[in-house]
């Protein structure tokens, strides 16, 4: 089975830059000089602490009619980046301590598992085979946050 991981839509990260607002939400977005990894959630890399230039805004990661939504904290880079879109786990998430989360279409939790010492993609696999979700969403398993969003492919 195959899969592709994303990051959050380029028109929104675009939006977010521009305004300075969440799209969905119109809260203030915060620009700062970064003091935590994140990642950027357009292209899924990690900050370089102290030296490269992030937004917090608030973000609502569902899209399917039915869903409850879930707003939280994420952080995109400020300057513009290339979004994430691959049949390949992100190489800078590995790294992260990651929560994955099975959902079917209508946003229905449907299973979760904590990676840890495993691979994201046999975990993914897993998730997907047994719970026979439409797509999975990647948190960080700390600090909650949503990460990404896998769709089968
Ligand atoms: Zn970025």
């Amino acid at each position: 089975m195959g899969f592709r991981v994303a990051g959050i839509p380029g028109s929104l990260a675009a939006e977010v830059r521009q305004t300075l607002r969440s799209p969905q939400y119109g809260h203030p977005a915060y620009r700062e000089t970064a003091t935590g990894y994140g990642p950027c959630r357009l292209c899924l890399r990690t900050f370089t602490e102290g030296v490269e230039e992030r937004i917090l805004f608030t973000y609502q990661p569902f899209s399917d009619p039915g869903s409850v939504p879930t707003p939280g904290p994420v952080f995109i880079h400020a300057l513009p980046c290339e979004r994430y879109e691959a049949r390949v786990f992100p190489p800078d998430l590995r790294r992260l301590p990651l929560l994955l989360e099975a959902y079917k279409v209508g946003g229905e939790l449907l299973g979760r598992e904590r990676v840890r010492d495993q691979s994201p993609e046999a975990v993914l696999e897993r998730l997907f085979a047994a719970t026979g979700a439409a797509y999975v969403h990647v948190r960080n398993e700390e600090a909650g946050c949503f990460m990404a969003r896998v769709d089968r492919s």
